[in-house]
């Protein structure tokens, strides 16, 4: 189901997070393209069910699970890939994610009520920086090194549209996306010399797991923030894991964006542009 088809046969691409809805939707439009993935996730179990879905469908694919805050494993993680495929050109950093612990009950302070989670109830342990900043700096590390070596890169982080502008209730996922968007633009400038083209995809709002709690009610009706950003977002609907394609192969192909580097693309339907009024 890819909108369009790129050359990508020569590329090995390590992708992180790739045992979860998006990545797994990105490894597999890759792998029909041509080029041998190396599915890396946490979960071995949602590792091996990505390979199996590419395998199935006659692409080539690896699977490394590992934890992408540890080293040693992203280590091992590369060396399997690089044992079976040679050296990984491209590097996906999808691992990431919001935490529950993280996200306040309401918007603004001053509607704060007895029982409600305030900012300043927030459990430390929820602000994801390292789950969305330190992974993807770490596999950066990993995967970069050769790619710089070698003359020829090719890297794309994952933000998030609240990277632009926070979102209300989810002050970590939003400063830690912001980051991911400065690290991209760092990372670019600091590699273009070296060959390595950095860039980011931003996603809007696409309905999955990770944001159910806030997007709908138990009995599946549409919480109150999913009208507000139905109607902040000037397509009006959510977006589709589909929609996101057809930046992955344009930023993968570097045929088609060679001379792209240090942008964050936004896939939201025009959230990001509206001012609200
Ligand atoms: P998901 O929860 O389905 O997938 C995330 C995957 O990352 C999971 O499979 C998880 O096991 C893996 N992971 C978590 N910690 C890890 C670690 N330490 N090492 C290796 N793997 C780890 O989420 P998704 O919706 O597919 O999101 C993918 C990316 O897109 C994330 O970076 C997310 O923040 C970003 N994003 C999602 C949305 C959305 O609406 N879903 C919007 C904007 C950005």
């Amino acid at each position: 189901m890819i909108p369009f088809k790129v050359n990508l046969e020569n590329e090995v691409i390590a992708i992180t997070g790739a045992g979860g809805v998006l990545m797994g939707a990105f490894a597999k439009a890759l792998a029909e393209c041509g080029a041998s993935v190396g599915v890396i996730d946490l979960s071995p179990e949602n590792c091996e069910k990505t390979t199996n879905d590419i395998l199935k469908d006659g692409g080539k694919a690896v699977s490394a699970p590992c934890n992408c805050l540890k080293k040693e494993e992203i280590i091992a993680a590369k060396e399997k890939i690089e044992k079976t495929f040679g050296p990984v050109t491209m590097l996906i950093n999808g691992a990431g994610g919001n935490s529950p612990k993280c996200t306040t009950d309401n918007e603004i302070s001053s509607e704060a009520k007895e029982g409600m989670k305030s900012f300043f109830d927030l459990d430390e342990a929820g602000f994801v920086f390292d789950l969305n900043i330190l992974t993807a700096v770490l596999c950066t590390q990993v995967f970069g090194e050769g790619m710089k070596d070698r003359g020829y890169g090719n890297i794309i982080n994952i933000s998030s549209m609240n990277a632009f502008r926070p979102l209300t209730k989810i002050p970590a996922y939003s400063s830690a996306k912001a980051g991911v968007s400065n690290l991209t633009q760092w990372l670019s400038v600091h590699f273009a010399s070296a060959g390595i083209r950095v860039n980011g995809i931003a996603p809007g709002f696409f309905s999955t797991k990770q944001n159910a709690a806030l997007l709908w009610n138990a009995d599946g009706t549409p919480t109150a923030r999913t009208a507000k950003i139905l109607a902040h977002t000037p397509m009006g609907r959510f977006g589709e894991t589909e929609d996101l394609i057809g930046t992955l192969l344009w930023l993968a192909d570097s045929k088609a964006s060679g001379f792209v580097t240090g942008v964050v693309v936004p896939v939201d339907g025009g959230f990001a542009a509206y001012s609200g009024v």
